[in-house]
């Protein structure tokens, strides 16, 4: 029987594990797998922690139903009819400016509308067709790529706070292609984005009228969707369906190195394990540590793979002492506010069940990769600054009822100009090890959807390899 050892119980390792025992007992081929966690608990970035009748989420709270990835691997775990769609006006996305909330508007005549840009900047955005072509062979950042196509203005009010609000990120140093592959490509293919929408809007209508069927996402970027005990239900039920005797907690994996009888010895801090296939999910900088034995070269460009720290805070309050309406997502602010918080998340208004009846939760996100140094501040000074925030931008000036701080050393993995490069290198060095892939946040996408995605990919290819197809 072969043997199969998976690296990180975050959703990347447990979605790999499980698709790859799927995937290959559909060849006909039973493996002997092992997921081994450094943690005592599953799940990584993924924690949703019930407190005081809140259900605060440490990471992310959901994903989109606009790529199909995790809907798809919840459909092939039997738990879609678990799924919690977010609520309809979540729509309803703002951006903090000139000292109010604007709403980001949906479409083109509300954009116009919209107070949110200034007349000259609508104007530099209406010239977007005539923007001049990318520098060649250049790896742009977004902030560069912002300025050339969209002006100065939406770099500071769109694009910063939409790389904020995905990586924590600086678009000074983010690389366009590696963050928005997508965007680069349509600008490569239809010159503009305005000549990208036009013709992509006039393929779909001619898809229509030949009775095709077309997607059409809701909202800006799909449905957040979760579930009703929060997003860490998704790997809880992944990790109970992969069993406990696949799934090893509390394993801190320190080398991978060539083994006597079979390919791989997977090391942990208290035992050894032989492998096959050995898939590593963990962050790339635990898998430089992990690899630095087998192969120093893999082992340096890995560590060339920056984070960003974040600091998530919840607050609570009583559903009487906000003003604000709080229809909506929640907002956030360009950095050229002068604002401690990247932005905040209405989370009690986007889902069901997040705070107790008659109270709102409400999350703030500080720190990431322009403010790094938020990371170290005293759990009193974010409180007040938090709490500044919130009055300069939704008028609440009461305190919280409910004050929870969580930390993230290693926030999300920054894709800055060069990774595409570094990915390549590594790629072509792991030529030379054989059944040792990596996947998870580090790679090639750092939403859920990103990483169910590598997960399926890692497990085709592990299947391929274990059976030498
Ligand atoms: C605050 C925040 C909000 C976010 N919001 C969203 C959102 O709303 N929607 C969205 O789609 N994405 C969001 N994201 C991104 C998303 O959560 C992550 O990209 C994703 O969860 C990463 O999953 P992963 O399995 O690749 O990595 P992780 O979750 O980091 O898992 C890696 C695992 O490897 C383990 N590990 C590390 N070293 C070792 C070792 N030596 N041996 C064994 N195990 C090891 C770790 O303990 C961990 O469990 C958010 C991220 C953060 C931080």
């Amino acid at each position: 029987m072969k043997k199969a050892v998976i690296i990180g119980g975050g959703i990347s390792g447990l979605a790999t594990a499980y698709l790859l025992r799927e995937k290959a007992a559909a060849r006909g081929l039973h493996l002997d797998m092992t997921l081994l966690e450094k943690e005592r608990r599953t799940g990584g970035k993924m924690w949703s922690i019930k407190d005081e009748g809140y259900l605060c989420e440490w990471g992310p709270n959901g994903f989109l139903d606009s790529k199909p990835q995790t809907l798809e691997l919840c459909a092939q775990l039997g738990i879609s009819d678990l799924l919690l769609r977010s609520n309809d006006d979540a729509r309803k996305r703002f951006i903090f400016s000139g000292g109010m909330l604007h709403r980001l508007p949906e479409n083109g005549v509300k954009f116009f509308m919209s107070k949110l840009i200034s007349w000259p900047g609508k104007l530099r955005l209406a010239m977007e067709p005539f923007a001049p072509a990318p520098p060649p062979g250049v790896d742009e950042t977004l902030a560069a790529f912002g300025r050339r196509r969209l002006g100065k203005e939406a770099l500071q009010k769109l694009i910063a706070p939409m790389v904020s609000g995905i990586f924590a990120g600086d678009p000074e140093t983010m690389s366009l292609k590696s963050c928005f592959p997508r965007i680069a490509e349509l600008e490569r293919d239809y010159g503009g984005l305005v000549m990208a929408m036009l013709r992509l809007a006039r393929k779909k209508r001619r898809e229509r009228a030949e009775g095709k069927v077309v997607s059409s996402a809701a909202g800006p970027g799909g449905v957040l969707t979760s579930f009703r005990e929060g997003i860490q239900q998704l790997t809880d039920l992944i990790a109970a369906r992969l069993g406990c005797e696949t799934v090893c907690t509390g394993q801190s994996v320190t080398s991978v190195r060539t083994g006597e009888s079979v390919p791989y010895r997977v090391t942990t801090e208290t035992g050894e394990f032989d492998a096959d296939l050995v898939i590593i999910a963990a962050p790339s900088y635990a898998a430089a540590d992990i690899l630095h034995e087998l192969d120093q070269e893999v082992a340096s460009v890995l560590t060339e793979i920056p984070s960003a720290p974040m600091t998530v805070v919840c607050f609570g309050y009583e559903r009487d002492d906000i003003v604000h309406d709080l229809i909506g997502f929640g907002y956030l602010i360009p950095r050229e506010e002068g604002m401690n918080i990247l932005g905040t998340l209405w989370d009690s208004s986007i889902f069901e069940n997040r705070a107790p009846d008659g109270y709102i939760l409400l999350r703030s996100m500080m720190g990431g990769a322009c403010f790094p140094e938020y990371g170290q501040l005293p759990d009193e000074e974010v409180v007040r600054r938090v709490r500044d925030d919130l009055k300069t931008t939704m008028g609440i000036t009461g305190a919280p009822a409910f004050i929870r701080i969580f930390r993230h050393e290693k926030a999300i993995p920054q894709y800055t100009v060069g990774h595409g490069g570094r990915l390549r290198a590594i790629d072509e060095k792991l030529q030379s090890h054989p059944g040792l892939l990596l996947t998870g946040n580090s790679y090639r996408g750092v939403g859920l959807n990103d990483c169910v995605a590598a997960a399926v990919r890692a497990a085709e290819q592990g299947v391929a390899y274990l059976t030498g197809r």
